[in-house]
């Protein structure tokens, strides 16, 4: 397998798929004020695109792929996609990232299909500030659909918690707590401000050492070494816990230098930096017929041109973005 590097020798081997710009929920810090503009169905790719991209990326030496959205479950046929990729023999982990809603339905077909690593997104324990963040009342659901997965077998189930000051920061040892009793990863991710969304002020940020400093009233946590972990967070546990925390520090710790990543918009385009509008259209070569060594050249040239890192400001979406979050995958 070739080690594929960008320009500042950084190995690239994981690439974020976004199949799908629409969602059943419309969080606060992801959807825009005055909703998403949706792409048109003919600019998404179809099951077959996608696949045909991610077995040329793992020829080149991807080996990890994250199935992201907009809500990943919402699209039709999800299941049998992930079937079809967890046959790609040299992609060592497949795993997706979903807020939950559709999950209790779905969690036998996707482990039946070989899906084994699942993010839940879940901001809250309280079923009204579910509805407040998320906008639609599905707290229930999404909780079942965690439990689901937990019996089922799922490892690591991992929950993904953006901390907003003066939302939901109040619930950060509530939230961590859960690891204590469950074999559940809590991850807590800085908020990053949003678009010109006139309601996100820089007093929403929450850094992670203020999380940090929370989780240690409790007791000491002890550091997980990296080498038992992947990507971008740092992990803790309490002692005799039987989950792990981990926090995600995009803003305060940038985690730039050990970026592994690129990105496959649901209309095919490119993205190398979460924080970077720059992006590569590999669908038009796609739909005209390139070869896959035409198209091995496109995702080549995103991972080349790689930014060294972001400019590291809280608000830093709100210079930067074009697309809002569910329009990225994040
Ligand atoms: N719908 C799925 C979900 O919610 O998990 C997958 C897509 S969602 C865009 C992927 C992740 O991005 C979620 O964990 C979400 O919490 C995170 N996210 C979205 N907007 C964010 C923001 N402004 N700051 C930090 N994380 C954000
Ligand atoms: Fe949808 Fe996920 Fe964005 Fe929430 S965070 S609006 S669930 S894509």
């Amino acid at each position: 397998m070739t080690l594929l590097t960008d320009r500042y020798e950084r190995p690239i081997d994981y690439l974020r798929v976004s199949i799908t710009d629409r969602c059943n929920l419309r969080c606060l810090y992801c959807m825009p004020l005055g909703g998403a503009v949706k792409l048109d169905h003919e600019d998404i790719l179809s099951y077959e695109e996608f696949l045909r991209l991610i077995e040329i990326a793992v020829k080149m030496g991807i080996n990890k792929v994250r199935l992201t959205g907009g809500e990943p479950l919402v699209r039709k046929g999800v299941v049998d996609f992930c079937r079809r990729l967890t046959g790609i023999s040299d992609l060592q982990s497949l795993s997706l990232t979903t807020n939950g809603v559709l999950l209790e339905e779905l969690a036998q077909e996707l482990y039946a299909a070989g899906i084994r690593r699942i993010n839940v997104s879940l901001d809250t324990l309280q079923r009204e500030k579910f509805l407040r963040i998320t906008r639609r009342d599905e707290f229930d659901r999404v909780w079942r659909g965690i439990q689901a997965a937990e019996r089922l077998g799922f490892n690591p189930v991992k929950i993904n918690v953006v901390v907003m000051r003066g939302i939901n920061d109040d619930e950060v040892l509530d939230l961590a707590r859960l690891s204590l009793h469950r074999p559940y990863h809590i991850r807590f991710i800085e908020f990053m401000g949003f678009n010109n969304d006139s309601q996100w002020t820089l007093q929403h940020y929450f850094s992670a050492d203020e999380i940090l400093a929370k989780l240690s009233k409790v007791g000491s946590l002890e550091q997980v070494a990296a080498q038992h972990t992947n990507g971008p967070a740092r992990h803790f546990r309490w002692p005799d816990a039987l989950g792990m925390i981990g926090i995600i520090s995009p803003i305060s710790h940038h985690f730039c230098p050990s970026c592994n990543r690129i990105r496959l918009t649901a209309d095919g385009k490119l993205r190398n930096c979460l924080f970077s509008d720059q992006e590569l259209d590999i669908k038009s070569p796609l739909r005209q017929g390139a070869t896959d060594s035409e198209l091995s050249q496109f995702l080549r040239a995103s991972i080349v041109n790689k930014p060294e890192k972001h400019s590291l400001q809280p608000d830093v979406f709100r210079k930067c973005q074009s697309r809002p979050m569910v329009a990225i995958g994040g």
